[in-house]
Formats: structure tokens, C-alpha cells, sequence
């Protein structure tokens, strides 16, 4: 080979390490200085929502019938009627909070976060935005991660997202893992994996009102090792264990019930929703031990019985006629 032809490959692979450092050094300023924005982006709620956009009531306003039936039939045997007026509509009241108008989850596609991908490790410092996780987890069929676009803000442009857990769960492959150049994305056992943590409504779900429904513990990839269930008449009360959850949103996919009545939150906004569960004052704890305690005094208390058949009444009106039910998702038995 000529000797000018030499100096001139080693000229162009030289200038091209050179250009190679300067973009990687831009890139890595970028990444610095768009860090913590992209942090607090991730955080933040969904703009111009108010904690009453998570959760709506059982609106009867144009529905004459109902408002008779939950005004007269319970007054008459509850003793208290069970419609509210707020602001000129008419509300169903919660029976065992009759002073609060009875709320439920809104549907999920409401109620999307920005959860990071499995393995997630000082994800805006080190990811660099290269799209080969979004890349393999399509490969595989799942397409559980979006790349951030302009419509998630200019920091966000490129960051890997899962943000449609009722369509496009993470089945914790973690083949995303295995192909991030970086380490943005560390390859962790899967029950290492913490995307956030699932919630149930037990006023939307159909395990608390009706009798059994074990579909989202039967989707989960650690199945009953993350639920805790209590049985009796009123059905097989299901609930997640926040420590054990992974937010892998296998459980939002499999729900019955339309809109889903499990919702993977991001660990903050979990803990927000528990300390004051439906803006009703009373933290998760408190709301589901108050079903429990009317439950547990139904043979000593007519009254008891009285509000728990009104409980049930009211839920399985508003899943199975205001929200819908595909029944056949519901899993019988575990
Ligand atoms: S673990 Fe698998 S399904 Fe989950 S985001 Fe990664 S590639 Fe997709
Ligand atoms: S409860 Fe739901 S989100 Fe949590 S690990 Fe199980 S399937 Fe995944
Ligand atoms: S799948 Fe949905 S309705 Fe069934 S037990 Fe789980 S949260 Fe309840």
C-alpha cells in the first residue's frame, strides 16, 4: 500500500476518535447538567391534576332511578339515605362513610406514571439515550418501554419509560438489561427489580365485593408470595405487599375490571395515596380494617350486615354497570 494512502487512513481514524471524544463529552455534559431535571420531570404528577382527578365518585345526577333506589331502600333500612349533593350533583355516598360520597380509581390510562425499566441504576446519569433496550424488549414482543418524545418534555427526549403497564406489562425478561452498553440498566435477579408498587381499591375490585377473583395473583410472576389474602362471606380480600411488589404491572394487565383495579404507583405517590386513601382522611390500613371491623361484627350487629350488603350493592352496581367487567378474565380458585 502506498505510503501517502497509510497517512491517510490513520489521519481519518484519528480524526474520527477525536470527534468521537467530543460528542461523548457532549453528551455526557448534557446528560450532567439534564440529570436532575429529568429526575424531577420523572417525579412530578401529570400537569393540572389535582389529587380528585385520581379518583371519581358514583355520579346518579341524570339518573332518577338510582337516586331513588340509594335514597329510599337504604334510608329504609339503613336508616340514612345514600345520595349526596356536592356542587349540584348527585353523589352515592360511601354506605360506611355515609357523610363522604363513595370514590373509585380512575380508569389507568388516567392514572399512567413514568415508571423507569427493570434494573434501573442512576438511569439519567448513565443512560445515553442509544434505544437498545426499547430495541430488545420489542424484539421479544413485549414493547413495555417507550423512549421519551417531545410530548414528555425536551429532557425526557430519548429516556427509556414503562408507562403502559395495561397494554404492555414488563415480564421481567430482563433482556433490556443485558443489552444497555452502560449500566443504566443493570442486569439484577428479577425479585431485586422495584418499578413501583402496586395498589388495589377494595371498593373497585372484584375480590372485595363479590367473592373470588384471583386473576392479578395469579399473573404476578411471584404469585401469593406478594398478596396477602383474608377470606370470608364477603369474598377473598386481596391485597398487595408493598415490600414484596416489584411493579412489574403483569397484575394491571390480567384485571377484570375495566380500567383496572390495581394500579402500579411510583414508590411517592404509593405512599401519598396510603397515607390519606381516597381523600376520605383514613390511611389504606384504616379503610380496609373498617371493612374488616363491620365484617368481623356482622353476627352481633344487624346493623353491620345492614351496611355491608349496601357496600356491596353499591360496588357491584358501579363495576358491573358504570365501569364494565370482562368476566372472562376473572380466575376462579389459586
Ligand atoms: S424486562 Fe423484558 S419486558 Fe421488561 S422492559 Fe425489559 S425487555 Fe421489556
Ligand atoms: S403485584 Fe403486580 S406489579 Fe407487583 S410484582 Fe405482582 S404482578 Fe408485578
Ligand atoms: S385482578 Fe382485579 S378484581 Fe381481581 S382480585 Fe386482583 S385487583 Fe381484584
Amino acid at each position: 500500500m502506498p505510503e501517502g494512502k497509510v497517512s491517510t487512513n490513520s489521519e481519518k481514524k484519528r480524526s474520527e476518535a477525536r470527534r468521537d471524544f467530543i460528542k461523548a463529552l457532549i453528551a455526557l455534559g448534557l446528560v450532567t447538567v439534564i440529570s436532575p431535571q429529568v429526575i424531577a420531570e420523572l417525579e412530578k404528577k401529570p400537569e393540572g391534576l389535582t389529587d380528585d382527578d385520581w379518583y371519581e365518585p358514583f355520579d346518579i345526577t341524570d339518573d332518577p332511578k338510582r337516586q331513588q333506589q340509594y335514597e329510599e331502600s337504604a334510608k329504609l333500612q339503613l336508616g340514612y339515605s345514600l345520595v349526596i349533593e356536592e356542587n349540584g350533583r348527585k353523589l352515592v355516598a360511601n354506605p360506611l362513610l355515609p357523610k363522604k360520597p363513595i370514590t373509585y380509581m380512575v380508569k389507568y390510562e388516567k392514572d399512567r406514571f413514568r415508571l423507569p425499566p427493570p434494573g434501573a441504576k442512576d438511569l439519567f446519569a448513565r443512560c445515553i439515550r442509544c434505544g437498545l433496550c426499547a430495541s430488545a424488549c420489542a424484539s421479544m414482543g413485549y414493547h413495555a418501554i417507550r423512549l421519551g418524545d417531545f410530548k414528555d418534555g425536551y429532557v425526557m427526549l430519548g429516556v427509556p419509560i414503562v408507562d403502559n403497564q395495561i397494554e404492555y406489562p414488563c415480564t421481567l425478561c430482563m433482556e433490556c438489561t443485558k443489552v444497555c452498553p452502560t449500566g443504566a440498566l443493570e442486569e439484577i435477579p428479577q425479585r431485586e427489580v422495584k418499578m413501583g408498587i402496586a395498589l388495589i381499591d377494595p371498593d373497585l375490585c372484584w375480590a372485595w365485593n363479590t367473592g373470588e377473583c384471583y386473576s392479578c395473583a395469579k399473573a404476578c410472576p411471584f404469585g401469593t408470595e406478594v398478596f396477602a389474602f383474608r377470606f370470608n362471606e364477603w369474598g377473598a380480600h386481596t391485597r398487595v405487599l408493598p415490600d414484596k411488589c416489584n411493579g412489574c404491572g403483569m397484575c394491571v394487565q390480567a384485571c377484570p375490571v375495566v380500567g383496572s383495579a390495581i394500579h402500579v404507583l411510583p414508590p411517592e405517590e404509593y405512599e401519598r395515596r396510603v397515607k390519606n386513601f381516597k381523600n376520605t382522611g383514613m390511611s389504606y390500613e384504616e379503610y380496609i380494617k373498617l371493612i374488616w371491623k363491620t365484617e368481623d361484627s356482622m353476627y352481633t350487629d344487624p346493623m353491620a350486615s345492614l351496611k355491608l350488603t349496601w357496600r356491596v350493592n353499591v360496588n357491584v352496581d358501579y363495576i358491573v354497570n358504570k365501569r364494565g367487567l370482562i368476566e372472562s378474565k376473572v380466575k376462579k380458585s389459586m
